[in-house]
């Protein structure tokens, strides 16, 4: 399978506080298959540490009111270019929980209080509406890999 895969859950330190999301066994569960890591996020020219960002009436802002919506529209259309959907395919996306671009089962839901609410990040919902199976990776042993 092609599979896309949030780059922090590879170990890469591209999230908003400058860490990673590891999940240790992730990789070798992948083995065999195309693996291709993808951070909207940066992908988008944000910076590694940036401010926590939110989802807040479809728009997404920083936790100190920052309209910083377009570079993660920019972040998610770079990635669906560079995976290029419609020539290699892609089977299944394993995304980060939670995210603003690539929470696939819940987002906070905007107040910057830790709250969720059932709903996607960009990039996964983007994915998603192109047909693309995400999965978030607190469910990867639904991926039947
Ligand atoms: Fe990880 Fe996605 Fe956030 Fe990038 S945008 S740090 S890949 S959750």
């Amino acid at each position: 399978m092609r599979i896309c895969v949030s780059a922090c859950l590879l170990g890469e330190r591209v999230k908003y506080n400058g860490g990673d999301n590891l999940v240790p066994d992730l990789a070798a569960r992948l083995r065999g298959h195309d693996v291709v890591p993808v951070c909207p996020e940066v992908a988008g020219g944000l910076s590694v540490p940036r401010p926590p960002a939110e989802l807040v009436d479809g728009r997404v802002r920083t936790r100190d009111g920052a309209d910083v919506d377009a570079a993660f529209r920019a972040g998610v259309s770079a990635c669906v270019a560079a995976l290029d959907l419609d020539g290699a395919g892609l089977d299944l996306a394993i995304l980060q929980s939670r995210s603003p671009s690539c929470g696939v089962n819940a987002i906070y839901d905007g107040s910057f209080s830790g709250r969720l609410i059932p709903g996607r990040g960009l990039f996964a919902a983007e994915l998603a509406r192109r047909g693309v199976r995400v999965v978030d990776i607190e469910d990867l042993d639904t991926a039947g890999l």
